[in-house]
Order: C-alpha cells, then sequence, then structure tokens
C-alpha cells in the first residue's frame, strides 16, 4: 500500500500495527473476564498502555451519569457447578462465558429443577457458551453448552460464584493526540465483553494500534481515543466532557474488525455530516460491495454519542454487523473467528480514513486556471496520445479543473468518483510540482 499521502508523512513499515501483532494482541485480551466495571477492566486497559500512554480514569460508584448512575463495582474469582462426585462440569477457570456478568455471589446445593432456571444454553448451537449479563436487576447465573445440559442428570449440584458487587468504581481511558487544531477526532472502543474476539477484543486491539501510529505524528486535528464500557462507559465519558464535546468534528465507534465479512459502515445520526462521506468514499475504494447503512436506534455507543441532547458526528465501522453472524454473543466469537489479515486491513482502512480526515474538506487551488495546464511536460501525462485517459490522469484533470477554491476534495471525489489511493497520488504530484496550493 505504498503511495504518497498528501501534506503526511509517508506511513512507515511498523511491527506493532502488522495483523500477526494485531491478532497476538487480541490473544492476549482474550482470557480476561471483563465487565462494565471491575478488574477485568483495568487488566485490558494496562495491556493497551504497553502501546499508548493512555490516561486511566476511576469514577465513584453512586455517581448521577444523566439518567443513570455509576453501577456497584463487580469482580469475579472463580466460578463453578459441581456434580454429586464432586466434578467440576462447569468451570469459570475454562471460559469467562460461563458465568452471567454481574452475577452475585452465591454457594448453595440445589436441585436440577431449581437449578435451572439459572442456566442459559443455546439448544441452535448445541456446543456453543452463550454470553448473557444482568448489570441492572441483581440476579445469578451459569451460561454452557446445551449439550452438557442435556447429560445433566444427577439429583443436586453444588453452584458457587465467588464474586463481589460492592461500591467502587467504574473505569475508563483516554488518550489524547494534540493536532494543530482543538476540533477533535473521537474513536471510542468499547471495553466490555469478556471471553470474545470480534466483539470486542477486536476493537481493542486495532484503536490501541492506530493510536500508537497516530502519536508519531503532528495531525491538523486532535484524535480523542476512548476506551470505556458499552453504554454506561461512553455515557459517563460524556458527562463529565459535556462542555467540550462541541470540539467533535468527526467520530468512529470501533469494534467487529476481525471477522471475514466485508465493511460496514453506519451513518451517524446527522446523516450528512463529513465522516458520513468520508468513510464511504474510503471503503469504495476498496471494496465495491462495503455496506452503507442509514442511522438506527439501536446499536453500540453511537446511540449515545447521537442521542438528541449531543446529535454528533459520529457514525460507526464495523466488519459483519452485531448481530448479523450466528457466532455474534457466544463463545464460537473466538481466535479461529478472526484472522490477522483482516485485523492489518481494518487498520489500513482506519489509517485511510484519518488521512481523508486531514485533507478531505481541504480546497486547493489551481495556480495555472486559464487552460489547462501541459501536463506531459511535466511527466505527469504520457507522452504517447490517442489512448484515453488512465484513472490517474482522471484524477490530475479533475483536480485541477475544480481547485478553485470552492471544492473540497471530498467533493472532487464523489464528482468525479475518483478512488482515494489515485486522488491522493494525484494530489501529491500537482502539489509538488506547483500546480495547486
Ligand atoms: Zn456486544
Amino acid at each position: 500500500m505504498a503511495r504518497n499521502r498528501p501534506g503526511l508523512p509517508a506511513p512507515q513499515c511498523d511491527p506493532e500495527s502488522s495483523g500477526q501483532a494485531l491478532f497476538a494482541l487480541v490473544k492476549r485480551l482474550f482470557p480476561i473476564c471483563r465487565s462494565i466495571t471491575g478488574e477485568g477492566v483495568r487488566e485490558t486497559l494496562r495491556i493497551l498502555r504497553e502501546s499508548v500512554p493512555l490516561v486511566i480514569h476511576e469514577v465513584a460508584t453512586g455517581t448521577p451519569v444523566f439518567d443513570w448512575e455509576v453501577p456497584k463495582e463487580w469482580n469475579i474469582r472463580d466460578a463453578y457447578i459441581k456434580d454429586m462426585s464432586g466434578r467440576r462440569i462447569v468451570d469459570f477457570n475454562n471460559s469467562s462465558l460461563h458465568v452471567v456478568s454481574y452475577s452475585i455471589p452465591v454457594r448453595a446445593t440445589l436441585s436440577l429443577e431449581a437449578l435451572r432456571s439459572h442456566l442459559h444454553t443455546l439448544p441452535e448451537h448445541p456446543d456453543w457458551i452463550p454470553y448473557r449479563t444482568s448489570y441492572w436487576n441483581e440476579n445469578w447465573g451459569f451460561c454452557l453448552p446445551h449439550a452438557l445440559l442435556q447429560q445433566m442428570q444427577d439429583a443436586a449440584y453444588d453452584v458457587c460464584i465467588d464474586s463481589t458487587l460492592q461500591d467502587g468504581h467504574l473505569t475508563y481511558a483516554e488518550y489524547l493526540i494534540p493536532g494543530e487544531s482543538e476540533d477533535e477526532v473521537l474513536l471510542f472502543s468499547h471495553t466490555c465483553h469478556p471471553s470474545m474476539c470480534n466483539d470486542n477484543c477486536t476493537g481493542l486491539a486495532v484503536t490501541a494500534a492506530l493510536a500508537h501510529r497516530l502519536s508519531e505524528r503532528r495531525p491538523r486535528y486532535s484524535y480523542r481515543f476512548v476506551w470505556a464500557p458499552g453504554t454506561i462507559g461512553s455515557l459517563t465519558w460524556l458527562s463529565r466532557n459535556r462542555e467540550t464535546v462541541g470540539r467533535i468534528r468527526h467520530g468512529l465507534v470501533l469494534t467487529g474488525l476481525g471477522d471475514p465479512g466485508g465493511f460496514t459502515y453506519k451513518r451517524s445520526r446527522r446523516g450528512d455530516a463529513a465522516i458520513d462521506r468520508i468513510v464511504p468514499w474510503v471503503l469504495r475504494g476498496r471494496d465495491p460491495q462495503a455496506r452503507i447503512d442509514d442511522f438506527s436506534v439501536y446499536g453500540y455507543d453511537e446511540r449515545q454519542f447521537c442521542s438528541p441532547g449531543f446529535n454528533l458526528p459520529v457514525g460507526r465501522l464495523t466488519r459483519t454487523p452485531y448481530g448479523e453472524y450466528p457466532q455474534y454473543h457466544t463463545s464460537a466469537d473466538d481466535l479461529c473467528f478472526i484472522a490477522p489479515d483482516q485485523l492489518a486491513e481494518a487498520l489500513a482502512v482506519l489509517l485511510d480514513i484519518v488521512d481523508v480526515i486531514e485533507v478531505g474538506e481541504r480546497r486547493y487551488v489551481n495556480t495555472s486556471p486559464h487552460g489547462e495546464p501541459r501536463l506531459g511536460k511535466r511527466g505527469l501525462f504520457r507522452p504517447t496520445g490517442g489512448v484515453g485517459l488512465s484513472g490517474r490522469e482522471a484524477a490530475l484533470l479533475w483536480m485541477l479543473n475544480l481547485s478553485d477554491g470552492s471544492h473540497s476534495v471530498i467533493d472532487i471525489a464523489e464528482r468525479a468518483n475518483l478512488d482515494f489511493t489515485t486522488l491522493a497520488s494525484a494530489i501529491s504530484d500537482l502539489v509538488a510540482c506547483g500546480l495547486l496550493i
């Protein structure tokens, strides 16, 4: 993907952002039992802090957050179901998905009938463990393969959930890359899912790598990365930054970036924000089948950023959207469901999006607007005529024609139907020979 990026340094080869490195980071994050609060989130953020010097914030239980409040902090050490022979048939140590997130502590011997209402399975996928939560209703439960439930025939089982649910903190992290302008680009990824890869370890790994790459630059915009639990985390961040969110010019919610599907962009509530033009343009250049969805009221944290009181220009980029793949919110969203190449491609797409954010609204001016300048004598046109325009030559002519100070790069790209790589190269060459300023 070597090419010139207008106004930006040439990309460096960076082992931290190779597909293998991203995959290794996902693999490290995968086993951790994350939830909307607790040590799993802190451990996750400490690992991300090895890539970027993020700042960790702690917000106390009970803190009001708009119509919500920061919940009690949940932590868990162990959990199991033992059969009558004392054998652990369900063991939290094998998968953090085995316990309903936010389960209150329990130690009991229960009949299978009494236990059954606390067991969650997926009959349609009998070998998979489902992901279940009970954040706002105090309850407890186990998640297990349906095939295992069908084998359970003992009269009674010992159950133990060695958890705590008490006053503590909600933990989130921020990392700001200051740019020439105080105008900000917000990049948000949720931190609250236990052992699942696509949702949400891929988002954590790719955003950390993106932050690492951008930290080497002095961009035009300031880039603010936020890693926080879903819903209550983005709400908490918004409530603590209410006075400054007006600086956000572009934003993306990022997760689900490692599955084999194509990319999907969900537009902001505004629908016509610059980010709603930038991302589709980048995706079109890479994948003609890329899907663009209109805003809807359900989804990830774009729901909060795009709530009517904020209405921020924040869209969402994923591969296959949540809920549209059978592995979603199950133990089958594992390391086999994602691949290094898909993670690397997601990072490359995001780097392209950043490049377009940096230059997309720029309005260049043609310094030789009276008639077409002679491109051949500058080495920009093929010496042999009569063979039709190449895409690159078309990009040169469109840039020269529409760079009258009133058309942005995005305007020109959309009007001429040009992909980003071709247009970026044309801009770079025209700037280099003084035809564009
Ligand atoms: Zn999810």
